[in-house]
């Protein structure tokens, strides 16, 4: 509860000091006299909005951009050379990048007790020399947009670290700390993120492809993750995807484009390894789903300079073929299986083995009880009961299945293909996620192979079975999250939502 007062007040002085700032600055440009017109009796606080609004609001950077809200999804349609892209991005989300850096910041550094500047030190020194320049150039228009909107004091280092959320705590860190022999270092282990399937031929109704997948993460995070990106860059296909705000990459990955490919993952249990100068993840799952129009590309741009970091099983599909792939991506081994007519399911496991072997060392594929295994097994059976019936309508209610496998009734839990590990007094180990862990299915999305030629997907914001999750009881109930009150909020559900390419307004009430 201190903790909260600090954060409490802290939030209040650093507010007051942007009026008092807003105010200053007002008075320095004072000759214009609108500034104080618009003013009077008004609080600084509107004015300093509204003057920032106006002057950012002007930007030529903006043309073609926007911003609307449906089902608790923000929708935001980007355009033009990476720079404008980034500007408007940081512009249009600016409040929302603020709020979800202070989150995944401060849940980076409690899991890996280190602070921000290793993070920011690991971003400038090791990830940014290997982004390609329309990314460096993107990542620093985010900078510039933010900075606009907010008067933000984050850099692009700052940004950096955040778009490698999910590869610097949990796959460089942990390769650092054994390089480095560090004492009493944490036991850090690579995310299960993720339940998610891709099928075609005879297996889904129209035997043509459906994709779904909904995102495992902490609430905190995951309750934050519920933007959908509409980007029409100026080289490359253009993007559909959801993602979170202030990062370039989908990262939990679920997206399309407009070469027709359809593009999801689930993240490797137990992975363990992480090369420094290879190039990060999120760059090359961004740069795939950018400039990739076949299962062949897609799979070059990953492997081009594979660092290792938040390494997934891949699930694609491509609509112009109706052929569906799984691409495994270890770091040392990785294999690629493709189908015309089958089903690829993911729920973080590892299959090939020598992948396992190289990779995942400590994977244990015949764990029934674990999380992903358990989760692989609810697929199995769920896919093969409904073989030639699938379809997107079907896939939502997959993916906010109940079932647990290896109890073998409804329940709602880690081994649920929905999951709610806040519900589950055993955790999910192999993530080290501990008892009652604040984490599960965050949201959800889904499409097929003819509304991916129109540009389209469904997304549910929150659990994907529509229970809400409520932060005040929770934290009341497992004070040993205490440290996560300041970011942890309710995660209400919304219904099902359509949206596609292009949309300029919320279209669907
Ligand atoms: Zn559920």
């Amino acid at each position: 509860m201190e903790a909260t007062v600090g954060t409490d007040s802290t939030r209040r002085a650093a507010a007051i000091l942007v009026v008092l700032l807003g105010g200053a600055a007002l008075w320095w440009l004072g000759g214009d006299g609108s500034g104080f017109a618009a003013g009077n009796g008004g609080s600084s606080a509107t004015i300093v909005s509204g003057q920032m609004q106006t002057t950012g609001g002007n930007d030529p950077r903006l043309a073609g951009a926007h911003r609307f809200e449906d089902g608790g999804w923000i929708y935001v349609h980007l355009e033009g050379d990476p720079a404008t892209v980034g500007f408007q991005h940081g512009y249009l989300l600016g409040s929302d990048i603020e709020d979800g850096f202070a989150a995944v910041s401060a849940g980076m550094m409690h899991e890996s007790q280190r602070d921000w500047t290793f993070f920011r030190k690991a971003a400038h020194e090791m990830l940014w020399p290997k982004i390609d320049l329309e990314y460096q150039q993107e990542l620093q228009g985010i900078v510039d947009g933010l900075r606009a909107r907010t008067g933000s004091k984050l850099d692009v280092d700052d940004i950096v670290a955040m778009n490698a959320f999910e590869e610097l705590p949990d796959y460089y860190v942990p390769w650092y700390n054994k390089q480095q022999n560090v004492a009493h270092a944490p036991n850090l282990k690579s995310p299960g993120n993720c339940s998610a399937f891709v099928a075609t031929g005879s297996w889904t109704k129209d035997g043509k492809i459906v994709m779904a997948h909904n995102n495992w993460t902490n609430y905190a995070n995951g309750e934050r993750w519920r933007i959908v990106f509409d980007i029409a860059p100026k080289t490359g296909h253009r993007i559909l995807m959801d993602g979170f705000p202030g990062v370039i990459a989908s990262d939990d990955d679920f997206g399309i484009n407009s070469d027709g490919l359809m593009v999801t993952e689930t993240t490797i249990t137990q992975f363990e390894g992480w090369d420094p100068d290879g190039k990060a993840e999120f760059v090359r799952a961004r740069k795939a789903l950018q400039y990739a129009g076949s299962i062949d590309e897609y799979t070059k741009i990953m492997l081009d300079g594979n660092n290792g970091g938040y390494a997934n099983d891949w699930l694609l599909g491509d609509s112009k073929t109706g052929e569906i792939a799984q691409l495994e991506l270890g770091l040392k081994a990785y294999k690629l299986w493709r189908t015309k007519n089958g089903a690829f399911a993911g729920s973080n496991w590892a299959r090939d083995p020598k992948v396992i072997k190289a990779d995942a060392p400590q994977f244990e594929p015949n764990n029934l009880e674990t999380s992903p295994n358990a989760r692989r097994a609810r697929w199995d059976a769920l896919l093969k009961e409904n073989k030639g019936k699938i379809d997107v309508n079907l896939a939502e209610k997959m993916l906010g299945d109940h079932v647990d496998s290896y109890h073998q009734k409804p329940e709602t839990n880690e081994r649920t293909l929905c999951g709610h590990v806040d519900s589950s007094p055993r955790g999910v180990d192999v993530w080290g996620w501990t008892p009652y862990f604040p984490g599960g299915a965050v949201q959800a999305k889904a499409t097929d192979s003819s509304m991916t030629k129109e540009m389209k997907m469904v997304a549910r914001a929150g659990h994907p079975c529509g229970e809400d999750f409520l932060a005040k009881p929770f934290l009341a109930a497992h004070p040993e999250y205490a440290w996560q009150e300041p970011y942890l909020r309710d995660m209400k559900a919304g219904p099902w939502t359509e949206f596609h390419s292009g949309e300029a307004v919320a279209s669907h009430k």
